[in-house]
């Protein structure tokens, strides 16, 4: 008989990471079960709190001092039996702490005592009885009637232009009544129907192979506009069909309108959405419909990932080479890897789907443990549009100081001559990149974090894009006290102008991080340009994915550069993938799209690459280098990064920590100890950073060990150094 249970703490400090052991009084042995929240008497002071059941057991060594479980807290387990194999493998692999898991599981309100949020609506009670069978009371009466258990009293007022004192006064002598009703909190907004298309023979064979393959995980590798959102419906009815559920993920919440016109349109009410802009009350209604089975499909960012279904069938990722997949706090996941877990764990079918698959993913195609579904054709038969590439270098030497090439600026004019619309792409955000001194080069930095400063042209201030510090603009440079401070590079405010200035007729649209930043904002520019309301859309990464608009029919690249100089060894694969992507957006129509790349360096094969649409060439360069430089998919990077606001005993604990690190893993030739140096930002938020790569080829269990030589080797308080683990890190910043 189970009368132990193994608890995990609600408590964030990492000492109190285990589970540890209550007995289950008599009353609550037939109740508990495993992923309940309860209450725990802990520590010395055996204050109450929160915990999590991760174990259930008959025996029990040491049964003297045992505490016992005092309370349970909700009729639901707030963690399935599947996620508690799930959350021991995650804390091993990305070596954060138990609890970090679970709190990606639950929603955050649920600890605070979160409920539903509940209302009063009025109902009827009894007849009116003669005395009150008149006006106004009879006319409250049947509006009541028959909105039985619909309105609350303010809504009732307001919707029927009636006063709330005779309301009270039918509520006093109990021909009405109130009734609580539990609100939901998510949007309620009824989408267009989606109709279904009839399937061509690539979608066709796609969607067979995925539903009857004896492997459950698979890439569909499609050009841009190949119909994969088409796949993804229909696989989403099909596992419904079967009586299971789907969770869709979609790359961040810039997808989204576009995907829930499409899903909502599709399935109705039948569908949760989950994304980091939900307000926490919002969360938990999201979760508990799915908890109680009300919802089917679940679509969103990457946390929806961890949503509590019964039965999954199927988790689809579209654009899975996104890196808004890879967590960037703790723990620092990717949803790619820990789909593949979960797949296996629930023994579900795993759809991945990119137009330009990582090289870590199609690496495991090439290795069978992912089945691969290529598709070169777009759906509605248009062709994939004409690349060209423009040497920047050339347009300077011939004179042309503007930031459109001659070419750009003639397809321009000739698509807005046609009345066609227009992309222009820029991989960076602001004015402009940053301010300098033209005569002795000096450049305007943050005090705090050693990055340059962003010039804002809408309130003329520099401003620090890793902590917001604001500057004013100097007129003179503090270094030579010379005139010529100026502002370098392009932003997409800086393009507007200049359309502005070469075209006075085109409407323009701005999408990017300052445009975007309010709730409706991303999906009030995606309907003004759907609608063709504007010609010109300029934007940053946001319009490289996924947008489906018929009548662009020119992209242009404002400069391709900016991502190939990233200090991180993805910088080739993002800019094919930024290249790739936004060309896409092209003549998806029926009229023929061009894409035109300008560059100051138009022999990058990635590039070269990416504007003949040849993935399989880039992976294979690719691939090289990364084995060459051992790099993923062929060894870790482990980055352990470090930070304090006392720079000197940052140093000498860092130093410390490379030294017992050196000494205890150096035996090992597999691996490789990078540093310990500053990082290229130096410093955020007053807070010095230092770290330390480890590059080779190690277990989950061998990075625990790492992580506890770190912990064990800093001689400070922890309050004092922050220390962070990052497997396979985004960047390297
Ligand atoms: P992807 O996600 O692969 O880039 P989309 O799913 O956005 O491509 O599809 C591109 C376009 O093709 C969309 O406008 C879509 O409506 C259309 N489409 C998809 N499937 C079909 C089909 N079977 N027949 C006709 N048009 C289709
Ligand atoms: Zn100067
Ligand atoms: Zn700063």
């Amino acid at each position: 008989m189970i009368k132990y249970a193994g608890v995990i703490i609600n408590n964030e400090s990492s000492n109190v990471d285990k589970a540890f052991t209550y007995k289950i009084p008599e009353p609550m042995v037939d109740l508990v079960k495993l992923g309940l929240r309860v209450k725990v008497p802990f520590g010395r002071g055996n204050r109450i709190i929160d915990g999590f059941i991760i174990e259930l057991f008959d025996n029990c060594e040491n049964i003297n001092n045992l505490k016992e479980i005092s309370e349970i807290c909700d009729d639901f387990t707030v963690i399935r039996e599947q996620d508690i194999k799930l959350i021991n493998i995650m804390r091993e692999k990305y070596m954060c702490t138990y609890l970090d898991c679970i709190k990606l599981i639950m929603p955050t309100g649920i600890t605070r005592g979160m409920k539903h949020k509940m209302t009063k609506v009025v109902s009827i009670k009894n007849s009116l009885t003669e005395k009150y069978d008149k006006e106004p009371y009879r006319s409250i009466f049947t509006i009541v009637e028959n909105n039985n258990c619909k309105y609350t009293k303010n809504e009732i007022s307001k919707k029927f232009n009636i006063s709330i004192s005779s309301i009270n006064t039918l509520v006093k002598h109990e021909f009405l009544d109130y009734n609580i009703k539990v609100v939901d909190r998510y949007n309620e907004r009824i989408y267009d129907r989606y109709e279904e298309k009839k399937l061509n023979i690539d979608q066709y064979e796609a969607i067979n192979k995925i539903m009857t393959d004896k492997n459950n995980k698979f890439l569909i590798h499609g050009v841009t506009g190949s119909g994969k959102t088409e796949i993804y419906m229909k696989l989403v009815s099909m596992i419904i069909a079967e009586g299971k559920e789907a969770i869709m993920l979609v790359p961040e919440i810039a997808l989204t309108p576009q995907m829930l016109e499409r899903f909502k349109g599709r399935f109705g009410k039948n569908i949760a959405v989950f994304h980091s802009r939900l307000s926490d009350g919002e969360r938990y209604d999201e979760w508990l419909r799915v908890k109680s089975g009300k919802v089917k499909v679940a679509v969103g960012a990457r946390s929806a990932l961890f949503l509590p279904f019964k039965n999954l069938g199927i988790i689809i990722i579209d654009e899975e080479h996104e890196l808004s997949y890879k967590s960037d706090v703790t723990p620092k996941y990717n949803a790619i890897d820990v789909a593949i877990i979960k797949s296996e764990i629930e023994k579900c079918k795993l759809v991945l789907g990119s137009a330009t698959p990582s090289i870590e993913t199609y690496y495991k195609c090439k290795n069978g443990d992912i089945q691969l579904i290529e598709i070169n054709n777009r759906a509605d038969g248009a062709e994939l549009p004409a690349v060209n590439i423009v040497d920047m270098r050339e347009e300077l030497l011939s004179n042309n100081r503007s930031m459109f090439s001659r070419e750009l600026k003639e397809s321009i004019s000739t698509a807005l001559e046609r009345k066609e619309q227009i992309i222009l792409f820029l991989n960076r955000r602001g004015h402009s990149t940053f301010v300098s001194c033209r005569k002795c080069g000096y450049v305007f930095k943050c005090d705090h974090c050693d990055i340059a400063l962003t010039y804002h042209s809408d309130s003329k201030k520099l401003i620090c894009h890793y902590c917001g510090d604001v500057r004013s603009l100097p007129s003179t440079c503090p270094q030579c006290k010379s005139h010529y401070v100026k502002y370098f590079g392009v932003g997409t405010e800086k393009i507007e102008g200049e359309v502005w200035k070469e075209f006075p007729n085109a409407k323009t649209l701005r999408m990017d991080y300052d445009t975007t930043r309010s709730k409706n904002s991303y999906e009030n520019i995606y309907n003004i340009f759907k609608n063709g309301e504007a010609d010109i859309l300029i934007g940053t990464q946001m319009v490289a994915k996924g947008l489906d608009f018929k009548n662009v029919t020119l992209v242009g690249v404002i400069a391709a550069d900016l991502s190939l100089n990233l200090p991180d060894y993805r910088a080739n694969e993002r800019t094919f993938q930024l290249i790739n992507q936004v060309s896409g957006r092209a003549g998806r129509g029926s009229k023929k799209g061009k894409v035109i790349i300008q560059t100051y360096n138009p022999t990058s094969s990635s590039i070269i690459a990416a504007s003949k649409n040849d993935y399989l060439g880039f992976y294979k360069e690719e691939l090289q280098m990364r084995y060459l430089m051992d790099y993923p998919p062929f060894k870790k990077i482990l980055l352990i990064n470090l930070s304090s606001k006392y720079e000197n005993l940052l140093i000498k604990n860092i130093q410390n920590v490379a030294l017992l690190l050196k000494n205890m893993l150096q035996k090992n030739s597999n691996i490789n100890i990078l540093g310990p140096c500053p990082c290229s930002i130096s410093k955020i938020k007053e807070m010095y950073r230092w770290q330390i790569i480890i590059k080779g080829d190690f277990d989950n269990k061998y990075a625990c060990n790492i992580k506890k030589i770190v912990y064990d080797s800093i001689k400070t308080d922890y309050n004092n150094i922050r220390v962070s683990m990052d497997i396979n890190p985004t960047s390297l910043l």
